[in-house]
């Protein structure tokens, strides 16, 4: 049997999100994703989700990953056996540099039609799960004070989620940190908060606050400073106030070794775009186990697609024990697929079913679509 792939398409769908969200850079009040279908000889389509939490994450936005995919990587893939993915992965890092997010949403597709035709849950193909259901941190980012503290104490009584985190670098370091100091003992005896500035406090103002950060019993300390920054994150974990988490930094595979060289890091936080997809993410995860560091399941804020193949890897890796924050499909109004992924007593589950285990609904697709 020799399958081959035989078309690709990408759509562009807009979802609208429960409530906005205020990131460091940009506030946004609907979430753009990036749809492909890859279809093959033997009659299964592969689909996948391209999705950023924003241009100014990563340099890389819907526009762009459909660009490249339709432009770049569609003469190369058409014709080609979809199981050989990391020859795949190889071919088009030949002929593309960097755009990791577009990569990722095709390997997403390419595990989905591997997993179809041999009839078994992608999970199966990176080892098998450890666990079924992961824990998932939701993000405070309503953007006041009382409003954060307010849904935290309210998730937790609905037991929804029971520890958090906060979206934050909007404002002056000093100022942010007073807040994060706020919200987190506005929380005490109820539940705690990591905190996530997306790589904009400024490393000395961080370094004086790392004691009342520390005594408000801020869970972490997520890329506080710029992704540049290695030698910053590691003057921070020096000082073993409150552990670093990296995200930014952390993206691809030699920036996992980096990190543990430099000893700059105690949680990696993971995400399948970011690295340039899921055969990347088992790599990095392996590399944080052999240094003895723990991962946690980061999100780019996909919709069912993009968190189901987040869980189908994340639940494979044994020292992915720092929880998840795949709550995409619950934070945006409406989903794509026909059978949403299962968030339940406070965790997000691993589909079952073949492939990404998750199917298209086509009329919320047409729906959502933009037009061209
Ligand atoms: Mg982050």
């Amino acid at each position: 049997m020799n399958t081959k792939i035989t078309a690709i398409s990408t759509d562009i769908v807009d979802i609208p999100l429960r409530r906005a969200h205020q990131f460091s850079a940009a506030k946004m009040n609907a979430k753009p994703l990036l749809i492909i279908q890859i279809e093959t000889s033997e009659g299964v389509t592969g689909i996948g989700e391209g999705t950023t939490p924003g241009i100014w994450w990563g340099g890389e936005s819907v526009e762009t990953m459909r660009l490249v995919i339709e432009k770049y990587f569609a003469p190369l893939l058409i014709g080609e056996d979809p199981s050989y993915i990391e020859a795949l992965l190889t071919k088009m890092d030949r002929q593309v540099l960097g755009n990791e997010f577009a990569k990722a949403t095709v390997e997403m597709a390419l595990y989905d039609i591997v997993g179809k035709l041999a009839n078994v849950p992608v999970s199966q193909l990176f080892g098998g799960v450890v666990r079924d259901g992961i824990p998932v941190r939701w993000a405070l980012a309503a953007g006041s004070i009382e409003a954060d503290i307010a849904e935290g104490k309210d998730k937790v009584k609905k037991r929804e989620h029971h520890n958090f985190k906060m979206k934050a670098g909007a404002i002056p370091t000093v100022d942010d940190i007073k807040r994060v100091i706020e919200v987190s003992k506005g929380l005490e005896g109820v539940t705690t908060t990591g905190v996530d500035p997306n790589g904009s406090w400024d490393e000395l103002t961080t370094l004086r606050w790392m004691d009342q950060l520390a005594e408000a019993k801020v869970d972490f300390l997520e890329q506080p400073l710029p992704k540049w920054d290695f030698a910053g994150l590691a003057r921070l974990k020096a000082t073993r106030k409150v552990p670093i988490m990296a995200d930014e930094s952390a993206s691809t595979v030699q920036d996992a070794l980096k990190l543990v060289e430099m000893d700059a890091v105690d949680i990696f936080s993971l995400k399948i775009h970011k690295s340039g997809g899921m055969s990347r993410v088992k790599k990095i995860a392996a590399i944080a186990e052999a240094a003895g560091i723990p991962c946690f399941g980061g999100t780019s804020l996909e919709s069912s697609i993009g968190t189901a193949a987040c869980l189908h890897v994340y639940s494979t890796l044994p020292n992915l024990t720092e929880d998840c924050e795949l709550f995409g499909p619950i934070w945006m109004a409406d989903d794509i697929v026909e059978e949403p992924v299962v968030f339940k007593n406070e965790k997000v589950y691993v589909p079952q079913k073949p492939g990404l285990g998750v199917t298209l609904d086509m009329e919320k697709i047409k729906k959502y679509r933009r037009d061209k």
